[in-house]
């Protein structure tokens, strides 16, 4: 397909926080993307490139558009490109540095996303089509989604507090049922938090979950089971956590609250969560370097629950390699930006497919309303999603996205459970 020329814009994100906003020019039209941003961001990710300048605090994106506008622009401007691949590889090789630190991950990641849109425009296809084509995958899934309905740690302004509280509600015949009982269950825990705390205890964090007055995480974990009971769900919906435990990791020890923790220590107070709260996925238990603790928690929960790699993995098949020999974790958390491009993102989610991990596709803390990662997550088919509350439209743009899908997609492939036991 031949790109007839590219741009880029600098927008703003959910966190009012500026963002790459780039395009692509075809035979077919203008095709474009939004670029999402960490917070809790792992040290081993592509590089974000951000202006340090006197503009928006150090933030600005108005070197990657520049990238974008004139190095990437010269590069890609009236060429053909056979395959996602071959765009993606140029720009890879344009580059030239291992994490992306010449254009920016955030440069690169914006004309590799408008590029998949152009390219399915083409062939007259959807975007998920499209991604199921690239990954080989024959039938595309609707996820079932991971909605963080408490927000902590960085997302919430918190230190050394675990930082996502996920309902997932696993048993349920399609992805709209599954969707209205998390969205239920949010406005009862809303509800409770009201009469237990007052208003206060409403605001949202980040990620739009709330982010009332409790330290202790049993105690948000049992608020979280009476919501599911009260909206009348039970057991239908588990309960899944992303510690993010980078963020309080120091000096070999983990502090959650006033509490000091080896790993072996993390781990046994893992279990126990785990056993107390049916507990089925728990994200970064253990932090980015920390490969024994890792392995540990591996081996005592592994057999049991999914446990999810995001800053240890970050998205990159050379972490995931290591991750695998070393028997660190069983589940990937896929991140587009932590790597850059939509080849490389897709090649992350298909050697967890081959090494029998579950894969979960996962928005940023700051995000937009691009809902590119909707598609993803429904051609790659691996079944599992990571989008935030169901509320604040930067989160609920993914959700409408694949409401939207849902029917388009044949009835026998329209959900389906995968979490990994062992
Ligand atoms: C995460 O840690 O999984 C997450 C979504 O947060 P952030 O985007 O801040 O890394
Ligand atoms: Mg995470």
């Amino acid at each position: 397909m031949l790109i007839k020329r590219v741009h880029a814009r600098q927008v703003l994100d959910s966190r009012g926080n500026p963002t790459v906003w780039a395009e692509v020019l075809t035979q077919k039209g203008a095709f474009s993307a939004m670029v999402p941003s960490g917070a809790s961001t792992g040290k081993h990710e592509a590089l974000e490139l951000r202006d340090k300048d006197s503009a928006f605090g150090g933030n600005g994106v108005q070197k990657a558009v520049s990238n974008v506008n004139n190095q990437i622009s010269k590069a890609v401007s009236g060429k053909d490109f056979s395959s996602q691949k071959e765009l993606d590889d140029a720009l890879i090789k344009l580059d030239g540095t291992k994490n992306k630190s010449n254009l920016g991950a955030n440069a690169m990641l914006g004309i590799s996303m408008s590029y998949t849109r152009a390219l399915a425009a083409e062939k007259g296809i959807a975007v998920y089509d499209l991604v199921a084509q690239i990954a080989g995958q024959k039938r595309p899934l609707l996820p079932i989604p991971q909605l963080n309905v408490l927000n902590g740690g960085k997302h919430a302004g918190k230190e050394n507090d675990i930082q996502e509280h996920m309902l997932m509600p696993m048993n349920f015949s399609s992805f709209s049922d599954a969707l209205q009982a998390g969205a239920e269950t949010y406005h009862v825990l809303k509800k409770m938090l009201k009469k237990k705390f007052g208003s206060q205890a409403t605001l949202l964090g980040d990620e739009g979950g709330f982010v009332p007055p409790m330290e202790n995480v049993e105690d948000r974990l049992e608020l979280m089971l009476l919501a599911c009971e009260e909206a009348g769900y039970g057991k239908k919906i588990s309960i899944a956590l992303d510690c993010a435990s980078s963020e309080f990791f120091e000096n070999g020890k983990y502090s959650i609250g006033a509490k000091s923790f080896s790993a072996g220590e993390l781990s046994d107070f893992y279990a126990g969560l785990v056993e107390k709260f049916g507990i089925v996925s728990i994200e970064d238990g253990m932090a980015e370097d920390d490969w024994q603790g890792w392995k540990e928690l591996n081996s005592k929960l592994g057999k049991k629950i999914q446990l999810v790699g995001d800053d240890l993995l970050v998205t990159n098949v050379e972490r995931m390699k290591t991750a695998i020999e070393e028997k660190a974790c069983n589940s990937l958390l896929l991140k587009v930006n932590q790597i850059g491009t939509v080849s490389e993102s897709i090649d992350a989610a298909l050697l967890a497919k081959r090494s029998n991990w579950s894969t979960v596709v996962s928005h940023r803390s700051g995000e937009t309303e691009d809902a590119f990662i909707a598609d993803l997550v429904v051609g790659l088919g691996c079944g599992q999603s990571k989008f935030g509350a169901p509320a604040r439209s930067e989160r609920v743009a993914k959700y409408n996205r694949l409401l939207q899908i849902e029917p388009q997609l044949a009835r026998e492939s329209v959900f389906s459970a995968r979490i990994l036991r062992g």
